[in-house]
């Protein structure tokens, strides 16, 4: 009989697994199942080409012919409820069951919300249909507020700005992009940002919003009032891991798996994406890894598993974030780094015991794809450090 491959999550992750399995060569059943309504799509162009309009569509794993072509049971709309591991089987909201040999988990994330009542003027920004909303409540002249000065929140105020309205943005911590960028480049985008009016402010949060009839007033907490037409919350993502949890799966912050993103708890059960929590080289503690690199390489990765293939060298975690006309990409653990390496204006090397192990590069993607592959090897400071030297030939 036919192995059933079930993809829950028909995001970025669950859509990649599905085509690396076909590309792979697996020959079997795969129902790739999602709760929402979209066939699967990339995140980057959300806060950016769609939210602006440049882009009507986002940008889609693949089309229908294309999925049909490669014999992906594609169902929309359907959300899961329970996990019966004993049986192997998912139970889902419309009623209908669905056996499996192997079960890969996608489920990602949803939106962190205030603690706040919603409201139709407060948005978030995880789905194409969050980017349509906020695209149409966006008028040129009106006053954002974006609570939150993460990538979601500073690439929406980037493009809100370009769209005409004034922005200010609140971020409760003591800089900008404190999870994920150092703060030498962060302080780079900041000055970005007020280069283009944006009014950043730091430790600040948002103690209530009431409802005025023309828009939303905001009591901070430090007692400070607030007016404005629209909030965007982009505080981050909570793991969508209920399901695995109460199906007995490790969890933990996301669902625990190993290096080829097996459940620690079930051989047959797989969590890629947003979702998947792992070691990572010699971090202390296990994490997920919320980057459109990662969807596709844990996708891959898990693949190459349920298919009994060798694993694949993996490449160092990047990512990017384009705003204010600029583009920052990060490769490598740059906390990790004992030394750093200022290369010009727009590039940071991080270096431990002269083994280069992180890079920040601002609009220089050139030192960024060679700085991709010297990770891990060690780089000649001197030749390093001077622009004008090919970095390529900084590999001591
Ligand atoms: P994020 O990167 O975790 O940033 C959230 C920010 O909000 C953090 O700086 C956080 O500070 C701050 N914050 C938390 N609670 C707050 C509060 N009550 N008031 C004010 N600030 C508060 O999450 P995100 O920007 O919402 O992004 C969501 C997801 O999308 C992530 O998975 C992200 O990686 C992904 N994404 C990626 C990209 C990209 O790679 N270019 C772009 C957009 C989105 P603390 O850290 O101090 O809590």
């Amino acid at each position: 009989m036919d192995e059933r491959i079930v993809i829950l999550g028909a995001g970025h992750a669950g859509g990649a697994a599905a085509i690396a399995l076909r590309e792979l060569g697996f020959t079997g059943k795969i129902n790739l199942i999602g709760d929402e309504a979209e066939s699967p799509y990339e995140r980057p162009t959300l806060s950016k080409e769609l939210l602006s309009g440049v882009d009507a569509e986002p940008v889609r794993l693949a089309d229908d012919a294309r999925w049909r072509e490669l014999d992906v049971r594609l169902t929309l709309g359907n959300a899961a409820t329970a996990i019966d591991r004993k049986n192997r089987v998912v139970t889902f909201a419309d009623g209908c069951a669905e056996p499996y040999d192997h079960l890969i988990l996608a489920t990602g994330g949803r939106v962190r919300r205030l603690d706040v009542a919603d409201h139709p003027r407060i948005h978030h920004l995880r789905t194409v249909q969050d980017a349509r909303t906020l695209a149409a409540a966006a008028t040129a002249g009106a006053r954002a507020v974006i609570v939150g000065g993460g990538v979601i929140g500073l690439e929406a105020a980037s493009t809100l700005v370009e769209l005409g309205l004034s922005v200010t943005v609140l971020e409760a911590g003591e800089r900008l992009l404190g999870r994920n960028i150092p703060a030498e480049a962060a302080g780079w985008l900041a000055a970005a940002h007020a280069r283009i009016g944006v009014d950043i402010r730091l430790g600040q949060s948002v103690a209530s919003v009431s409802e005025r009839s023309d828009g939303l007033t905001l009591t901070l907490a430090s007692g400070e009032t607030l007016e404005a037409e629209l909030m965007v919350v982009g505080i981050g993502i909570v793991p969508c891991a209920e399901m695995a949890e109460s199906a007995g799966l490790p969890t933990g912050g996301g669902v625990l798996v190993d290096a080829r993103y097996r459940s620690l708890g079930d051989d047959r059960v797989f969590a890629i994406g947003d979702l998947a929590v792992r070691s990572w080289g010699d971090e202390p503690a296990p994490r997920r890894m919320e980057t459109w690199a990662h969807a596709g390489t844990s996708a891959r990765a898990a693949a190459l598993a349920i298919l009994g293939l060798p694993a694949e060298p993996e490449p160092a975690p990047w990512f990017w974030t384009a705003q204010c006309g600029h583009m920052l990409q990060i490769v490598g653990d740059p906390d990790a780094g004992d030394t750093v390496i200022t290369r010009g204006d727009g590039v940071r090397l991080y270096v431990r015991e002269g083994v280069l192990v992180g890079a920040v590069c601002l609009d220089q993607p050139r030192d960024f794809g060679t700085a991709k592959r010297l990770i891990g090897k060690p780089l000649a400071p001197d030749r390093a450090g001077d622009p004008s030297t090919d970095l390529r030939k900084a590999a001591a």
